[in-house]
């Protein structure tokens, strides 16, 4: 009987991805710590669209942006900002080639989910006061009841003074909460479905208990208002011009035993803003003209004036071609986008909804979503196979770890970025961003890996 020729395979024929971690060099160990340090401390600074924007532009300053006017002179190497309305930035690092090369654009937002005042908000009753919200992106309501909620945000009082407030954050500062029922009765509210069980108008918070000592209706209501005059010389009718959200007071931390982790508030989608913010801080002059976008209005459909939708892009960027001669359109047309913003990462606890042969895990990398949308890819950017090629080229040649996502499995639902509205103008667009768990909810967690991947993902497009 001859005897069978012993085979080998050939492995790399086949898709092995690893996990970032396990044979991670010491020196960049080091480096991706002292990034998520950084991280941490912005995303702490930066609890709301407006924050995450001023605290973004007073990093910009100390590297040496200025803030484009209709006079200024661009050079290669110059490096600009221009504040929408201060809830949206945008960030350029002029390029040694014309923008008729195109420029590189990251594309993130800077909004999360909260849950706004309503603009006549204070009511009492039963001598508790509470103000009345309305919720902003897509939230699990039950998950906002019984955590320490902190206040940002502006009043802008009848005389036009624009009133900064922040209630909640220093650990000398009272907090607010939302209560739920005790569940010694709440036997008819454990039958509703987790939907129905929170109505949104029972998203109040509650904010004083104690009535003032002179005659009159509503007396802990007035107390509150008093001392909310007091403090900031507001009355009951300022709150018509108003944006006040409350947001977790929860810090971000590191989180397992081996520290691996961050657990944080608005991690959707700071933590690809600030990838973007530091990749373009960390520019001198590169090849093409960097651009970084932190939008605002992402979680509501990127409409309005500070949204992606806005032709405020388009004011900005035609600033810079017409110091250079170039049309905008020229410019859109060899232009490439990252739409940098978090995909799902892979949960164990719920793996019903995703598909686990393509969804992204932890600690594998930034994560590539060719394609978001709902049902038959509804409302999706899908990105070509061609620009799919291009990142893999870069992140090879850039020791950039990534992998492939897609949000759940075929038909479990679905979502969308910036990334359709960027591709719309003309310009070459593909999202990639951090794999998050608990995505939406008040308290996100990402790996630090990733996040610190994202980064090098960014900058490695900027220097290409
Ligand atoms: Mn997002
Ligand atoms: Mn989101």
């Amino acid at each position: 009987m001859a005897e069978e020729a012993k085979t080998q395979r050939d492995e790399s024929l086949l898709y092995h991805p690893e996990h970032g971690c396990a044979a991670l060099p010491e020196a960049e160990r080091r480096a991706m710590e002292g990034y998520c340090e950084d991280y941490k401390r912005y995303l702490d600074a930066a609890r709301t669209e407006r924050e995450a924007v001023s605290e973004a532009i007073r990093l910009a300053e100390a590297k040496g942006f200025v803030p484009l006017t209709a006079d200024t002179a661009f050079a290669p190497g110059s490096k600009v900002y221009w504040s929408n309305r201060g809830k949206a930035l945008l960030l350029a690092v002029v390029g040694a080639e014309p923008l008729s090369a195109g420029a590189v654009v990251a594309a993130a937002h800077v909004d999360s989910p909260r849950l706004d005042l309503k603009q006549l908000p204070v009511y009492e009753d039963s001598e508790l006061c509470y103000f009345k919200t309305h919720y902003y992106g897509g939230i699990k309501k039950y998950q906002w009841l019984t955590i320490p909620l902190a206040l940002h945000g502006v009043v802008v009082r009848r005389d036009g003074a624009v009133v900064e407030v922040c209630i909640g954050e220093d650990p000398a500062d009272p907090q607010f909460v939302i209560t739920d029922l005790l569940p010694h009765l709440g036997a008819d509210q454990m039958k509703k479905t987790l939907s129905e069980a929170i109505p949104g108008e029972g998203l109040n918070l509650l904010i004083g208990s104690v009535p003032d000592a002179a005659e009159g209706t509503d007396r802990v209501k007035y107390a509150v208002l008093k001392l909310l005059h007091e403090k900031y010389g507001v009355t009951e009718e300022d709150f018509l011009s108003a944006e006040l959200c409350a947001v977790p007071a929860l810090p971000t931390r590191d989180q397992g035993l081996d520290r691996s982790l961050i657990g944080g508030y608005g991690h959707d989608d700071r933590v690809c803003a600030y990838a973007e913010l530091r990749a373009i801080l960390e520019l001198e002059k590169p090849r093409r003209t960097a651009v970084c976008i932190l939008a605002d209005k992402e979680e509501t459909g990127s409409d309005g004036v500070t949204g992606m939708q806005s032709q405020a892009f388009e004011h900005f960027m035609d600033r810079l071609c017409r110091s250079q001669g170039v049309e905008l359109d020229e410019c859109f047309a060899a232009s490439f986008c990252l739409s940098a913003d978090v995909c799902n990462a892979f949960d164990p606890n719920f793996p019903e909804v995703s598909e686990k042969r393509n969804n992204a895990r932890l600690n594998y990398g930034v994560g590539i979503c060719k394609y978001t949308g709902a049902r038959g890819k509804s409302g999706t950017n899908d990105a070509s196979a061609e620009t799919v090629g291009y990142l893999r080229k870069v992140f090879a040649e850039n020791g950039v770890a990534w992998q492939m996502a897609e949000l759940g499995k075929v038909d479990q639902g679905g979502g969308g970025t910036v990334a359709k509205y960027m591709a719309n103008r003309n310009i070459e667009t593909i999202d990639a961003g951090v794999p998050v768990l608990s995505m939406h909810a008040p308290y996100e967690t990402v790996a630090k890996f990733d996040c610190y991947m994202t980064y090098k993902a960014v900058k490695a497009l900027y220097l290409d």
